[in-house]
């Protein structure tokens, strides 16, 4: 098929590139050049696993890179994967989309039938407004000369590629017989894994034949719209919940690790997204939550459990802050080094991350910050150049003279760090692990004042020379 993919982001450029590998002919069109220059030199205007590998191999020959919006006469899928981030009052801007579905619009041919796919996360009834722009740009009626299609994306950055070639599932809403027809021959070779084999040696995962097949899904419009929210709102209360549930076995004694094991062993439960943490963040959840919640309001039907989870996550960033306080006493003149900028690790993607809200609370109590990330401090910086931090090229920076490390991130590597040579840097060897992910046996055996979230061990007191035990 001939595919086009408008916005080279995190879904944009990944989609594009995943259905290029699979034989579509495909251009992704983004109204940043420099973006575009990237991609058509071969390198990824993202960082995700196994992008360089696949990229420089399908540039040129069927995969295609620009910033005019032509393509989209000649193709039979147009897929909007553009930026929805949040409005003050919650809700999603439209204006890429709008900017998008005008700009389509334009360019849609009468010779062939266009199926418009939304893969961006938006609000019910964006596809009705996505196609009435379309029709109003070019003169066409929708379902007679074109469709849209909505087809949430459900990708996890730092997995993005195994997620577009394994989904679990896929969503599909429409009404239309052409949109359904078009939708699935356009994943066919992604439901039945054609070409897999030729493109294992670039992606060795790709091997995996274990993995069920994805489940196609067909639902109305509004419905598959709804669908991405309510993911991703249940997932953060999810998250919300472990949290609330770390710290209640803090104060009673638990060791959340457990509780969380014993929990996910309930097939009903599920052991994913019982992993402690600062609280969720990042690019998706926080503006998912405020369009369900802020649209929930507006239309007289508050989705209180998610407002809930809204409120607990603000704490639990706070309540990182606290533990620290707890230790240090006043934060005034104290030094803190914080490992990890992004939501996730194997991402550079420092959007809305709770090291934001964090580091933000750190530095008004008096604290001074150094900060490392292996790959989000560049964007990190860009989005937060009010925050007046050191930003340091070696993870092992972060601890000198300090008085605390707080982890943020798990980051494969931070668990290989030298932790002897970090010990020796530090003032005190105080290390906040928010994710429970360092061996704290090592750590303590080094020496370290060692606290997790929610762990039985936490019960940490000052030693008489400032030094604390633990
Ligand atoms: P992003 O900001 O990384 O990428 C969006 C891209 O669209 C940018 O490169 C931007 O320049 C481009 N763009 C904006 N307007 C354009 C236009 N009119 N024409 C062409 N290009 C345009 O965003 P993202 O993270 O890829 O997210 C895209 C959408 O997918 C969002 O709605 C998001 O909620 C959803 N989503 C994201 C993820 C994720 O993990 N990032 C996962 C699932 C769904």
């Amino acid at each position: 098929m001939n595919v086009v993919c408008i916005g080279a982001g995190y879904v944009g450029s990944v989609t594009g590139t995943a259905f290029a590998a699979i034989g579509h002919q495909t251009t992704i069109i983004d109204i940043d050049p420099k973006k575009i220059e990237q991609l058509n030199g071969g390198k990824s205007p993202i960082y995700e696993p196994g992008m360089e590998q696949l990229l420089p191999a399908l540039i040129g020959k069927n995969l295609f890179a620009t910033t005019s919006f032509e393509a989209v006469a000649e193709a039979h899928v147009v897929f909007i994967a553009v930026g929805t981030p949040s409005k003050e009052d919650g809700t999603a801007d439209l204006g890429y989309i709008k900017l998008a579905a005008q700009k389509i619009g334009r360019e849609l041919s009468k010779d062939r039938f266009t199926v418009i796919v939304n893969k961006s996360t938006v609000p019910v009834g964006t596809t009705e407004l996505v196609a009435s722009l379309i029709e109003e740009a070019s003169g066409f009626e929708a379902d007679e000369h074109f469709t849209v299609v909505s087809n949430p994306e459900f990708l996890r950055e730092g997995y993005a590629l195994e997620d577009v070639f394994f989904p679990d599932r896929i969503v599909v809403g429409t009404s239309s017989p052409q949109g359904l027809q078009v939708m699935r021959e356009l994943y066919h070779n992604l439901i039945e894994r054609v070409g897999y084999d030729q493109l294992s040696e670039r992606l060795p995962f790709l091997c995996d034949r274990q993995t069920p097949k994805a489940i196609y899904f067909e639902t109305d419009p509004k419905s598959a719209e709804l669908i991405k929210y309510a993911a991703n709102a249940f997932l953060a209360v999810k998250i919300s919940y472990i949290n609330e549930m770390a710290r209640l076995c803090e104060v009673l004694g638990g060791n959340v690790l457990a509780v969380a094991e014993g929990m996910g062993l309930d097939t009903r439960i599920g052991k994913k997204f019982l992993q402690v943490s600062s609280g969720w963040s990042g690019s998706c959840f926080p503006k998912d939550t405020a369009e369900l919640l802020a649209t929930s309001q507006k239309y007289g039907s508050e989705m209180m459990v998610v407002k809930a989870a809204v409120a607990s996550n603000e704490s639990m960033h706070m309540y990182v802050v606290e533990k620290v306080i707890r230790q240090l006493q006043s934060l005034n003149g104290k030094r803190i080094g914080i490992l990890g900028l992004t939501f996730k690790p194997d991402t550079d993607d420092a959007r809305k991350t709770q090291a934001a809200a964090i580091i933000q609370k750190l530095v008004e109590l008096g604290a001074s910050v150094s900060v490392h990330d292996p790959q989000g401090m560049a964007m990190f910086q860009s989005l937060n150049s009010h925050l007046p931090i050191v930003y340091c090229h070696e993870p092992l920076d972060t601890g000198t003279r300090a008085d605390a490390v707080i982890l943020l991130t798990h980051w494969q590597e931070y668990q290989e760090l030298d932790w002897a040579a970090m010990h020796s840097l530090m003032r005190r060897p105080y290390v906040l692990d928010t994710r429970n992910f360092l061996d704290s046996a090592r750590l303590k055996a080094i020496g370290f004042a060692y606290e997790g979230l929610g762990l039985a061990t936490n019960s940490l007191t000052l030693a008489g020379d400032g030094v604390m035990g633990g």
